[in-house]
């Protein structure tokens, strides 16, 4: 894999529009190795007209944990006719998701932290995993706006966790560009933006947020702030996979 100064690139991209550096990208890494990850948010709706119009032969992949809105998944059908392409699904394992929900139950993610972190490691973690061992950089929709856990987002990092690049375009943007762009692009966006949700993820662990909320308050709402992430962009998800191997024993 090529080797990249990211300190020197974040200092030249800072100021770029996120097509650029996505070209960028897309160009030096090539279109087979490289993915972006979406949850069909509207910051993944963004960079799936941006990249798709970069590429349309790029990879986009969905995780399905299974317990997604029906909104999602109707989205996600509007988006493939739109621009006439397909997401890589990846799902869990059958037989961990067995194991998981027979031990503990449908709805365990709302007993205990513990469970909440392994729900998120069988249903999102470990497909994730599967997803990046195939590719050298993926892309993201982390800005540093969403949350006090992603300030410290860069346009261009290296992905300890797995090895490879991610880079995230628009770690620089408000929710007012990204309105701005899905206006200016007539980008499809998920009905439940309307309902007063701010961000997208599994039904049962999101719900509305009110106006001038932490547009990640929604999420994991029973929890901390300083734990509201579902392990697929922590630095290190030693946590999760102790807590995982514990409950399979
Ligand atoms: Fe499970 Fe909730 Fe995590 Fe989805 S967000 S994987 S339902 S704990």
């Amino acid at each position: 894999m090529e080797g990249f100064n990211l300190d020197k690139l974040n200092a030249e991209y800072v100021h770029k529009e996120p097509k650029e550096i996505i070209k960028y990208m897309v160009e030096r890494i090539g279109v087979s190795k490289i993915t972006l990850a979406s949850s069909l948010s509207i910051e993944d709706q963004v960079l799936t007209d941006i990249l798709l119009k970069v590429n349309p032969k790029a990879r986009i992949f969905f995780i399905d944990t299974g317990r997604h809105f029906q909104k999602t998944y109707d989205l996600m059908d509007e988006t493939m006719k739109r621009y006439n392409f397909n997401y890589e699904l990846y799902v869990p394992q059958s037989e961990e998701l067995e194991k998981m929900v027979a031990d503990y139950g449908p709805n365990s993610f709302y007993e205990s932290v513990e469970l909440r972190k392994n729900c998120c490691e069988i249903r999102k973690v470990r497909p994730l995993r599967r997803v990046l061992t195939t590719v050298d950089a993926w892309i993201c929709g982390l800005r540093k706006e969403q949350s006090l856990t992603r300030q410290d987002v860069e346009i261009f990092e290296w992905d300890k966790t797995h090895s490879i690049y991610k880079i995230n375009p628009i770690a620089y943007w408000n929710e007012k560009d990204l309105w701005n762009y899905i206006k200016r692009e007539n980008v499809p966006y998920s009905e439940l933006y309307h309902d007063g949700f701010a961000s997208i993820g599994c039904q049962p662990c999101t719900r509305s947020i009110n106006k001038g909320d932490d547009l990640r308050s929604g999420r994991w709402w029973w929890e901390d702030a300083d734990k509201k992430e579902c392990g697929l962009h922590w630095d290190t998800d030693l946590e999760t996979e102790m807590i995982y191997t514990d409950t399979k024993g």
